[in-house]
Parts: C-alpha cells; structure tokens; sequence
C-alpha cells in the first residue's frame, strides 16, 4: 500500500521543529517524510546580522540539515522550490515535481521593499548566508580601498542602516564592534566613518518598553550611530541615499552601503502559488492549516496569526516558528493516526532579548525587564536554546555560543 507523504518546504527553524517532531512521534510504515531546502545547510536566521557585521564566521551560522534527521525516515531533497500546485497536490521545483498527501510550507520571508526606487539594485537586505557574506565583503571592501581608489570616495566610509527595528538595531550593534577592528586594519582614523540610521515610523524597537528603548539609544549613539527618527528613504543610488521626512524635499546622503531592514513579507512562492495572502503571509486557522485547503499547514514567517490582545498579526519571529512547528507536527501525526481533535496554536510568549554586539542587550524575558551584560548571556541563552530544541546536545556542542571547550 502506498504510505502517505508528507512534505516540508524549508529547513528554516519551523520546517526544522516540525521534521525533527515528526521523526520522533511517527514509525516509518506510518509515513514517508520528505524536506526540501534550497541549501544543503540549515542556518540561523536569528544569527545573519553578526555574519553580516563580520564579527561572526558565517560558517559558524550554518550546519549540515542532514545532521539533525533521521535518514531512516526522512529523505532529503535540496532544491529551490517555485510554486505549490495545490489542487494537484504536488510541488514545483526548479528540476522536478514532488507530490504530497499533506504539506507544510516554511519558506521564511523575504524583504519588503516597498517599489522604493533602486533599493533592489543597491540595498543589502539581511536575508541570508550569502547576503551577509557579500554585505560584510562589501564593507570591509569601502574600508580597504579608502585610501586608494579616489571614486566615490565622499560616501565610502558612510553606512546608512534602514529600519530601527531588531534586525536593523541588531546588525547596529555589531557593526559598531567591527568598525573599530576595520579601521585599525586599515589606518583609517575612526571620525572619518559615519553610521546613520533611518526609521520612516516614529518608534525605535516598538517592542520594548521606553527606558530599555532609551539604553540602547544611548548606547548606541555613544558609538557614533546617529539616529534619524520619522525619516524614510526614498531612493537608493549606487552612491548616496536619498531620505527624508513626510512632505520633505529629500536630502542627498553621499553613503555607498545602505543596508535594508525595514521590512519583511512572505516568501514570494505563496505569491507565486497564488494562495490569498496579505504581504506574502497566509492568514492560517488556529490549528494552522491554510483555510481553502486542509491538507496544507503553513508556519513561521509565511504565516499571519492575530493576536486577540492587541487585534495585529504577530510580528514574525522565530520563537513563533519554532512553537508552530511542534504543533504542525502533533498535528500531522493525529491526521495520519486517524484523530481529528486537532490542537490550536497558542503562542507562549517567554519573551524577546534583542542584542547591541558582543556584550550588550536588551530584553523582556518572562514579563521581567533585563539589560547590559545579563541581558547579553540571556541572548546567547536563546540562541543556543534553538540549536537544542532542534538537534539536541551535539549539535549545541558543535554550534554553541557558549565556548564548552
Ligand atoms: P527561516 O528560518 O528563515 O527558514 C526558511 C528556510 O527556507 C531557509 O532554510 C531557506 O533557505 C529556505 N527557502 C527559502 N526559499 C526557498 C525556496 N524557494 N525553495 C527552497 N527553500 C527555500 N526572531 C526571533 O524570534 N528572535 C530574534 O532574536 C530574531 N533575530 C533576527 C535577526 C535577524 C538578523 C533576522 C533577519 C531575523 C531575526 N528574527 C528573530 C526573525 C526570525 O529569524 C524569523 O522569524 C525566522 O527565521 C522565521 O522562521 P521560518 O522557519 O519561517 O524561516
């Protein structure tokens, strides 16, 4: 008899949770298990802005996804996927067509550039292993050649950073640890370098609460970010940026490095597959199925669910997309067992800590509020927690933040 199949797309943190769960709670003549990637390789979303900075090898973010499946039951296909065909029930890739009997897409995200003029050609979006290898080659390269190459000199030394939300703070942080190191290796007297960052909302880390917000400003500042509240970019060059506030005539800003974090939306594959959507996610059922098609679950950052307290989709995050995944999984397995009582996703906040470089951070863990060098393990606590939850102590071993040995 031909067992069911069921196919993840994405060994991203919610592709992963849900692979790493079904191992476990299905026996291989239940059911076939099969996960697309792109990449042979897992890497860490939450971990991009520190390869992006350089203050983090990017083969540190980065493991094998075959490490952590039980090649007993799971096979694994690497490959880019293009559309879903939903109502044939089958996956389209580049080179090759897969069925499925049940299906979870976890494609992550994508950025959001809003039709911004030239921010496709000359943005660097935070998106992936090689996005934040050519963003940190592209700016020790500015630094490298300050003193040689006389064209577009004026904007070599300036980084313009868009979105003063966690990614964008995030990769701030780093960055402000790696400058000096680039500026040592290069002779360059550090006052010659400008970091600005433009947020078009009026709110800095919206998340957090006024006083931990006002920490890391300060912090921050006190390594020479300057910050540009309400203020949007309005056209991207190969060298300058153009930004301004509402109404504004926009201002030429001579930078030959602008860095995108102000927006995400949902993988362009749910576009492509033609699923209703509101910025590429698709707004799931509780028990987080797609509601036009009940053999299809979608999870992490193609997902949209609302949170009753505030009446907004949460905001995507790889906290949410691990917890979807273990749900998708028991899920999954109850519809193969036969069970029809499926469990709906609640999302168990156990709070956010959003790092300022090696030793600094800010957080909300467990309603308490926490900052400076406890908040900075506490991440590193988080981190690690991923790599546990997914691929147990080996891998937490190998790939950890703390050094164990
Ligand atoms: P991902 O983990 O991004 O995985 C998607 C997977 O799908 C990837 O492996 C990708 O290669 C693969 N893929 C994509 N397209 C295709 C395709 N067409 N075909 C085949 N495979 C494909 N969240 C937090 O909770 N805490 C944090 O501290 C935090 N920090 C962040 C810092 C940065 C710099 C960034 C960028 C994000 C951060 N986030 C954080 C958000 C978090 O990383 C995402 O919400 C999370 O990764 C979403 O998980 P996911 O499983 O949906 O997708």
């Amino acid at each position: 008899m031909k067992k069911t199949r069921i196919v993840i797309l994405g060994a991203g943190y919610g592709g992963l949770m849900t692979v790493t769960r079904l191992q476990k709670q299905l026996n291989s003549d239940e059911a076939e298990i099969v996960i697309i990637n792109k990449n042979e390789y897992h890497y860490e979303t939450t971990w991009l802005h520190e390869a992006s900075a350089g203050t983090l090898h990017h083969d540190r973010v980065r493991y094998d996804v075959t490490k952590v499946l039980n090649r007993n039951k799971v096979q694994f296909i690497q490959g880019e996927v293009l559309e879903v065909k939903a109502k044939e029930n089958k996956v389209v890739l580049k080179d090759q067509e897969v069925s499925f009997d049940y299906l979870v897409i976890a494609l992550g995200a994508n950025a959001e550039t809003f039709g911004i003029k030239g921010l496709d050609k000359y943005g660097y979006a935070i998106t992936n292993v090689n996005a934040a290898r050519r963003i940190r080659e592209h700016i020790e390269y500015q630094f490298a050649t300050y003193h040689t190459e006389e064209e577009k000199k004026d904007g070599r030394l300036t980084i313009v950073v868009a979105g003063a939300g966690f990614t964008g703070i995030e990769f701030l942080g780093e960055l402000t640890n790696r400058i000096p190191e680039l500026c040592k290796d290069y002779d360059i007297d550090q006052s010659k370098v400008r970091i600005v960052c433009v947020e078009a909302s009026p709110a800095i880390l919206p998340q957090f609460d006024r006083e931990l917000v006002d920490y890391a400003v300060s912090l921050l500042e006190s390594r020479g970010v300057e910050f540009h509240v309400g203020t949007a970019v309005q056209e991207a060059r190969e060298d300058c940026v153009f930004i301004g506030k509402r109404g504004e005539t926009p201002k030429e800003l001579k930078a030959n490095t602008l860095i995108w974090s102000a927006g995400v939306r949902g993988n362009a594959v749910i576009d492509n597959s033609g699923f209703e959507n509101m910025r590429g996610r698709v707004k799931v059922n509780l028990d987080l199925r797609m509601p036009a098609f009940n053999n299809i679950f979608v999870i992490g950052d193609c997902s949209m669910i609302i949170n009753e307290e505030t009446n907004r989709p949460y905001p995507p995050t790889a906290q949410i997309a691990m917890q979807q995944g273990e749900v998708c999984a028991r899920n999954i397995a109850k519809l193969i067992q036969g069970k029809t009582n499926l469990e709906n996703f609640v999302f168990d906040d156990k709070g956010t800590v959003c790092s300022l470089g090696e030793d600094d951070a800010i957080g909300i863990v467990y309603g308490k509020k926490i900052k400076g060098t406890a908040a900075s393990v506490m991440k590193k606590v988080v981190d690690d927690r991923a790599l546990f939850m997914i691929g147990g102590t080996s891998l937490l071993l190998k790939k950890g933040k703390f050094n164990f040995f």
